[in-house]
């Protein structure tokens, strides 16, 4: 955060009336709504969220207990912002963007204490910055400088930030600089740095929005193959504990083609947000091989920290992903969970003695939802180049309910929806998405991609995998009351193929060297070997040959190791002309 405290300049321009928790009224304080105020004697960091008269209402970011009335609140007059600048990667902060490591060392424990703020990005740093533009060049707000060596994987590049006029640049040095120092000069006496500040609750400018056409590649096969997810996309993962959700969540920062992953972690118990601090800076980038870290921001907010901070935490992630985009980048944001943001939400707006709406959230719980997610897109951005923020939100909804309201209004606005089921976990089956209940409604737009990079009838093989999978998930229920032996042969048959999507295709091992990626065209492969044992069966049962014999073929089992082949074309060839010859054999 930009508004470092300074205790010496407190300014008594207001006083405690009352605290409730994270909630606290002023009086006498002149300030408008979404200013920063400096609250009580400790100075702890809150935001103005009502004003009524001469009272103010502040959601104070950290712990309030001890502060009480008369204490001073000071306003700084400026709205909660980020720093954006080199050094937003390969960073761990809390939702107000306070590095958690430099707190650490700043007090000697990893616990926070109240009323320590430290900047988001350092300011002392030196960043070796290559001008891409010079003297005499004409640039307007949001146009490129030029580009500093973030991190061993992002280059950072350098925008004029898009408040400025723009002008002719009238000095431009190549050097090491620090983020306050000024690294260009315009001729309307603008002097531009390497940090750009933004208030969180305001999106930063694009030119047009569009509509995505790209998918955002996993490499996962039944995100990728039936519901994927377009560059810029919206995405829901419910995360009933143990259904693999963090796997998932690993899965997509390290595999999915976005080149910046912000992870916002808000508020799941404390032990699980560590679990997450720890693991990140362990996992490797696997196109690179350098830390994933390095084209990683982290956002760690674990629900014993102030419930205001978890309401903050994700628009301080959006915002950092904005401004990656507007670098041109692809940006993943991964939010987890916005369940617990809008508990955070619930919480404050009783203590502010709101009109409850349904379960207690606040009326507002759907706006708010959408304006998250709205910042989602694939942007023409104001310097004319393209970039992307894709959204992919956790919800834990209690008890795996998915008809309660954070989880019903997050469906409304996100197109893609990946549906974690305990029971396919229990069954392990991975990853546990279950094919029934998911959606994708970006899968008609993105199929001129998958025909245009992988293959013409991409579309049209996998209706025929979702077709079969309805069948089974209509003969299942027969299955049940009669038994496998009393359906006909083809329904028979249909149930085997139907076992080898599920085992060959939707099943992935993340664990495994090979299996955890799988691109597109082996995905295709994949659907297509099983495509041809069915047909071939087919034709061996219209020829008379009875179901037992077909599916004993020796070669199908081996449908279940393509995705752990490394050469897995010549694999899939080799495989399709055996299943063929032995299925012709036996007529
Ligand atoms: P959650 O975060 O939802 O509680 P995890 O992501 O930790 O669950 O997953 C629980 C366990 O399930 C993992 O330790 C792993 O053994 C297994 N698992 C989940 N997803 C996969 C996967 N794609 N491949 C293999 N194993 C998986």
């Amino acid at each position: 955060m930009s508004q470092t405290t300074q205790q010496e300049t407190v300014r008594e321009d207001g006083v405690i009336q009352s605290v409730s928790g994270p909630v606290v009224t002023a009086r006498d304080l002149d300030a408008r709504m979404n200013d920063v105020v400096y609250v009580g004697d400790e100075g702890l960091m809150g935001e103005v969220i009502e004003i009524e008269g001469d009272l103010t209402t502040i959601q104070v970011y950290e712990e309030t207990s001890g502060v009480g009335p008369s204490e001073p609140v000071e306003n700084t007059g400026e709205p909660l912002t980020v720093d954006l600048g080199p050094g937003l990667l390969d960073s761990i902060y809390d939702g107000v963007q306070r590095p958690l490591d430099v707190l650490e060392e700043k007090m000697n424990s990893p616990y926070l204490d109240r009323g320590v703020d430290a900047p988001g990005i350092e300011m002392d740093k030196q960043w070796e910055f290559v001008p891409t533009a010079e003297e005499g060049d004409e640039v307007a707000p949001g146009d490129v400088l030029g580009t500093v060596p973030e991190t061993v994987t992002i280059e950072h590049k350098v925008l004029v930030p898009p408040t400025f006029e723009g002008g002719e640049i009238t000095s431009i040095e190549a050097g090491e600089f620090t983020v306050q120092e000024v690294i260009a000069e315009l001729d309307n006496g603008e002097e531009i740095t390497m940090h750009q500040e933004w208030p969180v609750r305001e999106a930063r400018p694009s030119e047009t929005k569009m509509t995505p056409r790209e998918p955002l590649v996993s490499g996962q096969r039944i995100l990728d193959g039936l519901f994927p997810i377009a560059k810029g996309g919206t995405a829901a993962i419910p995360g009933p504990f143990g259904s693999g959700k963090t796997v998932t969540q690993h899965q997509l920062a390290k595999y999915a083609d976005a080149d910046i992953i912000v992870y916002v972690g808000c508020g799941e118990r404390g032990n699980e947000m560590t679990e997450v601090i720890e693991d990140f800076p362990e996992l490797e980038d696997p196109t690179t091989g350098n830390p994933l870290m390095a084209r990683t921001s982290l956002i760690a907010n674990t629900s014993n920290m102030p419930v205001a901070a978890r309401e903050s935490c994700i628009y301080t992630g959006i915002t950092i992903a904005e401004y990656y985009r507007d670098m041109g980048y692809d940006v993943a944001l991964m939010a987890d969970s916005t369940s617990r943001w809008a508990e955070a939400m619930r919480e404050i707006s009783s203590r502010l003695e709101e009109m409850p709406g349904e379960e207690g959230y606040p009326a507002y719980l759907s706006a708010r939802l959408s304006e998250f997610y709205e910042r989602a897109g694939y942007f023409e951005n104001i310097n004319g180049t393209e970039g992307s923020v894709s959204a992919i939100g956790a919800v834990s909804p209690p008890g795996g309910d998915f008809s309660e309201p954070v989880t019903q209004n997050t469906l409304r606005i996100v197109k893609t929806f990946w549906a974690l089921d305990a029971d396919l976990a229990e069954r392990r089956h991975f990853p546990a998405i279950n094919w029934n209940e998911s959606y994708s409604l970006y899968r008609n737009q993105l199929d001129p991609w998958f025909i245009e990079n992988v293959r013409d009838d991409w579309p049209e093989e996998r209706q025929w995998a979702v077709d079969i999978l309805d069948e089974e998930d209509e003969l299942q229920e027969i299955v049940q009351l009669v038994g496998k032996d009393a359906l006909p042969e083809d329904q028979q048959l249909t149930l085997e193929v139907a076992r080898y999507l599920r085992e060959a295709y939707l099943q992935q091992n993340a664990f495994h060297p090979t299996d955890t990626f799988c691109p597109p065209e082996k995905t295709y492969l994949i659907l297509t070997a099983i495509h041809t044992f069915n047909d071939e069966a087919k034709k061996a049962l219209d020829a008379g040959v009875p179901v037992e014999e077909i599916i004993a073929i020796e070669a199908a089992p081996r449908l279940n190791r393509i995705g752990v082949q490394e050469d897995y074309a010549e694999y899939v060839e080799e495989l399709k002309g055996e299943m063929t010859e032995q299925l012709r054999e036996l007529y």
